[in-house]
């Protein structure tokens, strides 16, 4: 029987993790130890939402938008396209990306409704990237016109690092879709596979830790 394959696609989660400048960092600490003469070693941490690899919630962008404990499930999980766009620098256009998947928009995510671009630019190389590249806003209503379902990718945000209108995050939420971010594809060749990201189950944040995993098909 073939052995299954699976690409841990998360961020390894640590106090070296990069957070978004001014965001709260990941800290840890024992609250007990063993060696201490504890009966059991315990440990507590803080930490932004948004560090490591994660699923925003609509909340994130709008005051009475769903909240992290309202994410669809069926978004997280199933069919899934790794778009390589690593040449790209700026702005990902409509063109750019049908050349990318080298075929019909509608029939790639009518296939695989999931899509995760591979840009490059992830944190899991140790720093926070200064810029990556984004979709056209004319490239995300397109994906949501074929079906989308849910857009990930491998650098901090999906929209540029200095919008303060978040374009891309907003069109997405609008169109009921969902979004990953700081994935790792540093090791995932383009292609077809199966996602399972599931968000932690917390209560009305603006965002979960997810760990993200990519089975080949
Ligand atoms: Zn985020």
């Amino acid at each position: 029987m073939r052995e299954l394959r699976l690409y841990d696609v998360s961020v390894t989660v640590n106090r070296d993790t990069p957070e978004w400048p001014g965001d709260t960092a990941y800290s840890s600490s024992w609250s007990t130890t063993i060696a201490a003469g504890a009966s059991v070693n315990v440990s507590a941490m803080t930490s932004s939402p948004h560090v490591g690899t994660h699923a925003d919630a609509p909340l994130h962008v709008h005051d009475g938008w769903p909240g992290s404990h309202e994410l669809p499930l069926d978004a997280f999980f199933g069919r899934a396209v790794v778009v390589d766009v690593i040449a790209v620098d700026g702005e990902i256009t409509l063109d750019m990306l049908e050349r990318s998947i080298s075929g019909d928009l509608t029939e790639r995510i009518g296939r695989a409704p999931r899509m995760l671009l591979k840009t490059g630019n992830t944190i899991a190389a140790g720093h926070f990237p200064e810029r990556w590249p984004t979709l056209s806003e004319e490239c995300a209503r397109a994906l949501l016109g074929c079906g989308l379902r849910l857009l990930g990718v491998d650098c901090p945000s999906v929209d540029e690092r200095e919008s303060k209108e978040l374009p891309v995050h907003r069109m997405i939420f609008s169109g009921n879709a969902c979004l990953l971010e700081n994935l790792d594809l540093r090791r995932v060749p383009a292609g077809d596979y199966e996602l399972s990201a599931f968000p932690m189950k917390l209560m009305g944040m603006d965002a979960a830790p997810v760990r993200a995993v990519l089975r080949e098909i």
